[in-house]
């Protein structure tokens, strides 16, 4: 998405580029497919209303979040996310660069990056060769690019992993209309609408959750539905599941820098914190734009390259920091369960909060903008009813 994005906001400003990917496009991509309304209008603004209108889609008007008996329910202003498949929405991205004049497509695993006389030359597995002026890394969470440019950062102590898999539900009236979230005892589910009956499912696991089970991914899909997410498993009950479970993980990367000397760094590839906000679309989408800025100011007004990609990097980080202080901030708190019903239980009696902090979690606003007492608030202890008993996960 980032890569593809990138070059196309690059050709709408005049500019030609090249875009490598080691797979063939269509290609599925585990993810939520939650595009947050921000992501949505950006996507509309790159491909168009008629060329989005193509794939399946199902709009979703907020997110519901669960946690035991306690449940809250944000939803957006007046716009709508939309829920779409991965393989499709990137091979949509991949046609429209494989039909610009201004891009040219190449498959190629890249594996080796080099700076020649002021030129990247980056050579692929095959033994390829490409060079360029400047190089957009938009290889994702495991980036051999960000690796390369030793820009990497060592992964955190706290790792993330998550499971995905579709399903073809038996009725429509079964569709969520909003995003549901569900946090159990060391992993979270999310339901995703993407169709007309279709909807994603995923889990979000702490390591002891991923490396506790039975080895084959499905069979550890079905003892954490049976074991430890007994309404999900009665909600899938009639579902027909769509693939098999996929796996993907450790969820947080981080980059030292998202630019140097000619290189800038997108999606993924510029740092991830978690799947748990569902951000990651949006920001890789605001990321190739920024990007595609930059690059035009250095060639059609001739701003040096590197102050334009400190434009770039400085504009970035003032995206991703909201994102990442909202995302450490709810990784934080579904450790504690009691903070997590205590949250619930006031963004239920105040869903203008909900509001705020997802229109936050979209760039809206900065952190310190929101009412500070009443986001204290959220954490002070209130007089609930925890669940009991929590279920943990075990093998069978
Ligand atoms: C479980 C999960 C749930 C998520 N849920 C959501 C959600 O609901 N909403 C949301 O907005 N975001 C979500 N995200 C985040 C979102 O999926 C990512 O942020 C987004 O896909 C980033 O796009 P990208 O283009 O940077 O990376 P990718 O989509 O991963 O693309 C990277 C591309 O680089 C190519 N590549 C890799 N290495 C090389 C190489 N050496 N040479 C050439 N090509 C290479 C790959 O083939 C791939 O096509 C989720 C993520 C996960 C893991």
């Amino acid at each position: 998405m980032a890569g593809s994005a990138t070059a196309l906001n690059l050709a709408k400003r005049g500019i030609k580029s090249q875009v490598l990917d080691k797979y063939d496009f269509p290609r599925d991509k585990i993810c939520g497919e939650g595009l947050l309304p921000q992501g949505v209008e950006r996507l509309q603004n790159l491909l168009g209303h008629a060329a989005l209108s193509q794939i399946e889609s199902h709009p979703f008007e907020g997110i519901h979040y669960r946690f035991g008996p306690h449940e809250a329910q944000g939803l957006f202003h007046q716009e709508s996310g939309l829920g779409l498949r991965r393989n499709a929405i990137d091979h949509l991205l991949y046609q429209e660069t494989v039909n610009s004049p201004h891009i040219e497509r190449q498959r190629a695993q890249i594996q080796k990056i080099e700076r020649r006389d002021g030129t990247f030359v980056a050579t692929a597995k095959c033994g390829t060769t490409f060079t360029a002026p400047i190089l957009v890394a938009a290889d994702g969470l495991n980036s051999s690019c960000r690796r390369i440019l030793r820009l990497d950062q060592p992964l955190p102590k706290r790792k993330r992993y998550a499971l995905r898999r579709h399903y073809q539900l038996a009725h429509s009236r079964q569709m969520p209309s909003a995003v549901e979230v569900s946090a159990c005892d060391g992993f979270e589910s999310y339901v995703t609408p993407v169709g007309p009956q279709t909807i994603g499912v995923a889990f979000l696991l702490e390591e002891r959750c991923m490396k506790n089970g039975p080895k084959d991914l499905d069979e550890r899909w079905r003892s954490i539905l049976s074991q430890s997410h007994p309404s999900l498993q009665q909600k899938l009950q009639n579902a027909q599941a769509l693939e098999s479970a996929q796996a993907c993980g450790p969820l947080h990367r981080r980059a030292k820098k998202v630019y140097e000397d000619g290189a800038f760094l997108v999606g993924d590839a510029a740092g991830f914190v978690d799947a748990i906000t569902g951000e990651g679309m949006s920001l890789a989408l605001h990321g190739a734009e920024l990007i595609a800025d930059s690059v035009h100011h250095h060639y059609a007004l001739g701003h040096p390259l590197n102050k334009s990609g400190q434009v770039y990097a400085r504009a970035w980080k003032k995206h991703f920091q909201n994102y990442a202080a909202l995302t450490h901030g709810l990784l934080w708190l579904i450790q504690d369960k009691k903070k997590l019903a205590n949250a619930l239980v006031r963004l239920q009696r105040k869903p203008s909060l909900f509001t705020s902090l997802l229109d936050m979690n979209q760039g809206r606003g900065a952190l310190l903008s929101l009412n500070t007492l009443k986001f204290i608030e959220l954490l002070i202890p209130t007089r609930t009813s925890l669940p009991k008993t929590t279920t943990s996960l075990t093998s069978p």
